[in-house]
């Protein structure tokens, strides 16, 4: 039975690991996670050498990778990418992959000129507008912003993302200025919704396409980890995706 999540547009493959694959980063586990990676391989199909992982900091640093770095992130001999939020490549069928559990990953697809950005999207990398850098790199290296596809994998929706104090409301509003639709007051709680603030950025960087989702909130979706649901020890899905 399959255990994972599979998108495919012929263009795209997107491949979302569950809680059923187990816990996907190594950082907080044990050797357990290679056998989890190992697994994930042979039931997705995906070669861990073609996959290359980045060990994430809530930063606004990113790295172009290419199919030299395969296995890096993924196997446990190789946790060399330490630091970055968002990968960048050029390479087809060259898996790029971020942990998460309640973060939205965003991914960038220049279809015409074949290079793929992923950006790891919580409030922080939001703010500081991570998945614009990752955009704007793109255009440097080519990209026109009309050819972009822009996809947003699982993250958590507004209403599982309730603040109880006002410290996001603060940070979003007051800080730095975001519209006030991003979030909305429930019985004096403050429900923030972090994608729509993630569009916001790139719609004010200029991107006017469509935006496809995912639609699975980690939160909702009992498949998913969820560190709001289940605390920050819980384990992370591992969101892979590579140009076919
Ligand atoms: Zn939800």
């Amino acid at each position: 039975m399959k255990n994972f999540l599979r998108f495919n547009n012929n263009k795209l493959d997107i491949v979302i690991s569950t809680k059923e694959n187990g816990n996907m980063l190594y950082q907080m586990g044990g050797k357990e996670v290679y056998e989890n990676y190992q697994r994930l391989s042979q039931s997705t199909g995906i070669d861990l050498n073609k996959v290359v992982r980045v060990i994430l900091k809530n930063s606004s640093e990113f790295i172009e990778v290419d199919r030299a770095k395969g296995g890096d992130g993924v196997l446990p001999d190789k946790q060399n990418l330490i630091g970055y939020d968002g990968i960048i490549t050029r390479d087809k069928n060259l898996y790029i992959a971020i942990t998460t559990a309640d973060c939205f990953p965003v991914i960038i697809h220049d279809p015409v000129n074949d290079i793929l950005g992923l950006a790891h999207c919580g409030w922080r990398g939001i703010v500081e507008q991570l998945e614009v850098k990752i955009m704007n790199k793109m255009i440097e290296m080519g990209s026109k912003i009309d050819d972009l596809e822009i996809t947003y994998g699982p993250g958590i929706c507004r209403d599982c993302y309730v603040q109880h104090n006002e410290y996001l409301r603060d940070v979003f509003i007051q800080q730095y200025c975001y519209p006030l639709d991003i979030i909305e007051e429930v019985d004096g709680h403050y429900a923030v919704d972090i994608k729509l603030a993630s569009q916001y950025n790139l719609r004010e960087a200029g991107y006017t396409g469509d935006f496809k989702e995912l639609n699975l909130c980690n939160y909702c979706d009992d498949r998913l980890f969820s560190v709001r649901r289940d605390g920050k020890e819980t384990g992370r899905i591992v969101n892979l995706v590579a140009m076919l």
